[in-house]
């Protein structure tokens, strides 16, 4: 497959999406993803463009890396000291391009500390430990990213559309029913090699264009981490920053993307480790994904939790996903979605699979929304 672009002329994606207007006038969207909406709108700079401007005193590059976590944790209070003062009492553009830009800065300092993780790789839970510069672990990424397409996505949710997206190749996960497993799991070095810069002039390009953000997925963006930090040291215009992930990074991975991600767009697929081992081949899922999510949600950052309702899944993945956002995440919109169909291995080898070979029934949708229903949860929005 090779890069695919696609531009949606001027403002046609209004036509073929006027719900991504309507949706702001619902007053829990507005309210759950305020801080989304100012970047989005230029009336607030991106965290990755706050990032830049607090000073590291030291070349990082200097530093051993347990000084360069210390140096980390110093900056990361003044950083949300920052922060908070922006969302308190605001920060034009004007205003921003006018704060001295320091010749090494909190983002320079996550970006030496991710170069060097790639030497004994833990960016994600898989822990593989290898040096990427020689060697491949489960994503089978070394240090150089690929990009399979980018472009100007009008099928996400509405308060995102159109979305800057940009398809990463490769993923850590093995779903048997992946809907994009040309690029994650059969051909994931198609597309561009992608280093920093490329990736900057891609997240330019895409915002020039119009895009409301820039919606990192794959494939999964978490072994690219580095390189797309590393872009935001090149990246000039002012666009949130959207994660959109299996969230099965590692806590300090996590710690590290969490300054500079505007909002959160995480799968939550199962409500147990035995289903996430026989569909997607990973342990420890749940644990993983609801300590990443907890964090997320205990922050206030905004966030749309996506659930695809598998057939059959009813009892062991729908309803604990429901219950646990609802016990932890009210500040959560959700997308509890019903396109679910029977992809890839599922459709090689349905018998080996017979829980979840047919597409979802309306009765099983309609079962996963009376739920969220009782639950109270806002998912009509976005859903
Ligand atoms: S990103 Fe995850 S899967 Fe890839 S090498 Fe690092 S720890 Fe392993």
């Amino acid at each position: 497959m090779g890069v695919r672009v696609v531009s949606v002329e001027g403002r046609l994606w209004r036509l073929i999406r006027p719900d991504a207007i309507y949706v702001w006038r619902e007053e829990r969207v507005r309210r759950k993803l305020e801080w989304y909406y100012r970047v989005m709108n230029n009336r607030a700079p991106a965290k990755f463009m706050l990032a830049k401007k607090v000073p590291a005193e030291t070349d990082p590059r200097d530093l051993a890396t347990d000084e360069l976590w210390h140096l980390h944790s110093d900056l990361r209070r003044e950083f949300s000291t920052m922060l908070h003062s922006v969302r308190s009492n605001g920060l034009t553009l004007d205003e921003y391009h006018k704060l001295d830009t320091p010749k090494h800065s909190f983002l320079d300092v996550k970006i030496e500390i991710l170069r060097r993780t790639l030497s004994s790789c833990e960016l994600c839970e898989w822990r593989c430990r290898v040096n990427r510069d020689v060697k491949v672990g489960v994503c089978r990424l070394g240090r150089e990213s690929y990009v399979t397409t980018y472009f100007l996505h009008v099928g996400e949710e509405a308060p995102l559309v159109p979305s800057g997206t940009i398809f990463y190749g490769s993923c850590n996960f093995r779903c048997v029913f992946c809907q994009n497993y040309d690029i994650s799991q059969l051909n994931p070095f198609t597309g561009i090699k992608a280093g920093p810069k490329e990736l900057a002039t891609i997240e330019e390009y895409l915002r020039l264009e119009g895009a409301r953000n820039i919606n990192h997925v794959g494939g999964e963006p978490t072994p690219n981490v580095h390189n797309i930090v590393a872009s935001f040291k090149y990246l000039n215009v002012n666009v949130p920053q959207l994660w959109n992930s299996n969230m099965y990074m590692t806590p300090k991975t996590l710690e590290l993307l969490s300054d500079l991600i505007d909002i959160w767009l995480p799968d939550f697929k199962y409500g147990n480790d035995t289903c996430a081992l026989r569909l997607s081949a990973v342990r420890r899922y749940y644990e993983v994904i609801t300590r990443n999510l907890r964090s997320i949600c205990e922050s206030g950052d905004p966030i749309i939790i996506r659930h695809l309702v598998l057939p059959n899944h009813f009892e062991c993945c729908t309803k604990p996903v429901l219950e646990w956002i609802s016990e932890n995440c009210r500040n959560a919109l959700i997308n509890i979605m019903d396109q679910y169909r029977p992809e890839f291995w599922v459709s090689l080898n349905p018998k080996r699979y017979p829980d979840i070979a047919r597409r979802l029934r309306r009765d099983e949708i309609n079962t996963a929304y009376e739920h969220a229903d009782k639950l109270g949860l806002d998912y009509r929005e976005v859903s």
